[in-house]
């Protein structure tokens, strides 16, 4: 006989707040913006940091890296070890690839939770690979910040004390920015002070309807 399923299916109620997706390559200031969205009182999920902590908290995850790098993905005190995964996906595109399968997910589970305790009218997130992964496709709109290569390459040289070249590399494995022009919804400019840059945030999110 057949089974007869009485229960409703559960659908997930839809988030209250709009999100919007704040993106920008290397050194393109897209945390310094999502600063000054803070200081305008919105909140924001900052993508790459929560990805460093759920690594070290959420149990599952931290089953699956070990069964994908085995058990020294983890130090003896149990914490995600940052430097020997990066050794060992270097050069390993299948690998790198698999390891961000599996984390990748568990952020947008984290950041799908994150928002429904939120209670602002917009929420942003910003990513790095908010195009890559596709991501502004669940964005209510997508912000980019960009800049002239130059400029952030010498930002990113002053703050990581990376050299020219290492930054350079970098920036040749992204998304071009004509591309990510193309998709964005609104973009920043940020070749000049922070003066500008605060004043065009201010100016896009307040338009935002
Ligand atoms: P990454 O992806 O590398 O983390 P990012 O896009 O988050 O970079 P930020 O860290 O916000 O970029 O900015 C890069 C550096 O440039 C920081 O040291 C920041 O303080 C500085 N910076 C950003 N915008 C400006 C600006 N308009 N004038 C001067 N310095 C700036």
């Amino acid at each position: 006989m057949e089974e007869l399923h009485s229960e409703t299916p559960k659908t997930e109620p839809e988030p209250l707040s709009k999100i919007i997706g704040l993106t920008g390559g290397i050194g393109s200031g897209k945390t310094t913006v999502a600063q000054f969205i803070e200081e305008f009182g919105f909140p924001v999920y900052y993508s790459d940091d929560r990805a460093k902590t759920i690594v070290n908290d959420n149990e599952d995850l931290k089953i699956k890296i070990k069964e994908l790098l085995g058990n020294e993905a983890y130090d003896e005190n149990g914490f995600y070890d940052r430097k020997y995964v990066a050794e060992k996906v270097f050069n390993n595109k299948d690998l790198l690839h698999k390891l961000n399968e599996i984390i990748h997910p568990a952020v947008r589970i984290d950041f799908e939770e994150w928002v429904k305790k939120q209670t602002k009218y917009l929420v942003f997130k910003e990513t790095a690979l908010l195009f890559e992964l596709k991501l502004n496709l669940q964005c209510y709109k997508s912000i980019l910040v960009t800049a002239e290569d130059n400029i952030r390459i010498k930002r990113v040289m002053d703050r990581d004390g990376k050299t020219y070249r290492e930054v350079e590399s970098i920036m040749e494995k992204q998304m071009p920015e004509k591309d990510k022009i193309k998709l964005a919804d609104c973009v920043i400019y940020n070749n000049t002070n922070l003066d500008d840059l605060k004043e065009q945030t201010e100016k896009i999110i307040f338009e935002i309807e």
